[in-house]
């Protein structure tokens, strides 16, 4: 017997897989940020996201509102890394039966509320009994403008990989929480994470932009799987990354570089995307003046080799596996 620690996450999905039959009407099945789905002559996107209490989240720590934004932002996210819009959602929850009514309501405003600030709206969902924790699932649903999106594979040796905003905020926000440390910048990246979707329709206007995901499990882990998709390898530099004064002052606490929170960092809902050498400059000042947030260069595809390098090395730590 092997368990799902012995085989991973990516063992476990391959198995999956291979009991899945095709069908004309799946544009893209499991592997991306969302399913691709034709239904008649629109562009469907549709992903989901699971959230487990002390796996993904711990109640107490934050207000409830914050939980579920949070968690419908994981998924609000994966529209954004396609270039879609998000337009419904559907929410189940399980909960113990003691759980407060009003702390599970609370959770279920702050998807509502997300899903608001997104220009969507929830229609729907489940609730059932649950014999361990609070378990959260949220399924998004958009659509793909002009059958137009970004899927992970379209990265060209040469491109530049790009990142948006502020990778590393979010999990230096959760250990500023763990270890009492104010600073309440990061942990409000941490909590309520912006995904990216405005960003993410300019992106995927643009023909040199060819291949996007959203940073959900770390800089290195996702770039990875741009560029393995992609068939190709990616080259990272350390010394490219930002500067960020919230994340600077948090390092001198704990003694942490501000390369390791963005490189391994998780649950970040920025953008990683591959975009043409020729043009990148404009098209990231463009950016810049757009939305007034930062993005930066971090590296470049290569077909030379496969995985990750960082400075010329395989870096050690993954970020986030869920095993
Ligand atoms: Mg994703």
């Amino acid at each position: 017997m092997s368990t799902l620690r012995d085989i991973g996450e990516s063992g476990f999905i391959d198995r999956i897989v291979a009991l899945l039959s095709a069908s004309p009407e799946v544009i893209e099945g499991p592997g991306d940020d969302c399913a691709v789905l034709r239904v008649g002559d629109r562009t469907l996107l549709v992903t989901c996201d699971l959230s487990m209490e002390n796996v993904h989240f711990r109640r107490g720590a934050a207000a409830p509102e914050d939980l579920g934004w949070k968690a419908a932002a994981a998924g609000l996210s994966d529209i954004a890394a396609m270039g879609g819009v998000p337009q419904f959602l559907l929410t189940s929850v399980a909960a113990p039966a003691e759980t407060d009514a009003d702390e599970l309501e609370g959770i279920c405003r702050g998807v509502v509320d997300v899903a608001q600030h997104c220009g969507a709206v929830v229609v729907g969902g489940d609730v059932t009994r649950s014999t361990g924790g609070i378990v959260l699932d949220v399924m998004v649903i958009g659509e793909a403008p002009e059958g137009r999106f970004r899927l992970r594979s379209g990265a060209k040796p040469g491109d530049m990989l790009a990142v948006t905003g502020w990778p590393g905020r979010s999990a230096a926000g959760f250990e500023a929480e763990e270890r009492g440390i104010d600073a309440p910048t990061l942990v409000r990246a941490h909590y309520r994470p912006e995904p990216r979707i405005r960003e993410g329709r300019w992106l995927c206007a643009r023909d040199d932009v060819h291949a996007m995901i959203d940073v959900s499990d770390g800089v290195v882990q996702d770039a990875g799987h741009l560029a393995e998709r992609s068939g190709l390898g990616v080259a990272m530099t350390s010394a490219s990354v930002a500067a960020d004064p919230e994340l600077a002052a948090l390092c001198a606490e704990t003694g942490r570089s501000i390369q390791d929170y963005v490189f391994t960092g998780g649950e970040a809902y920025e953008l990683a995307f591959a975009i043409d050498p020729a043009t990148c400059g404009k098209a990231l000042a463009a950016f810049r003046e757009e939305f007034g947030l930062p993005v930066v260069i971090l590296g470049e595809f290569s077909d030379a080799f496969n995985g990750v390098l960082i400075d010329g090395e395989a870096p050690t730590e993954r970020g986030y596996e869920h095993f």
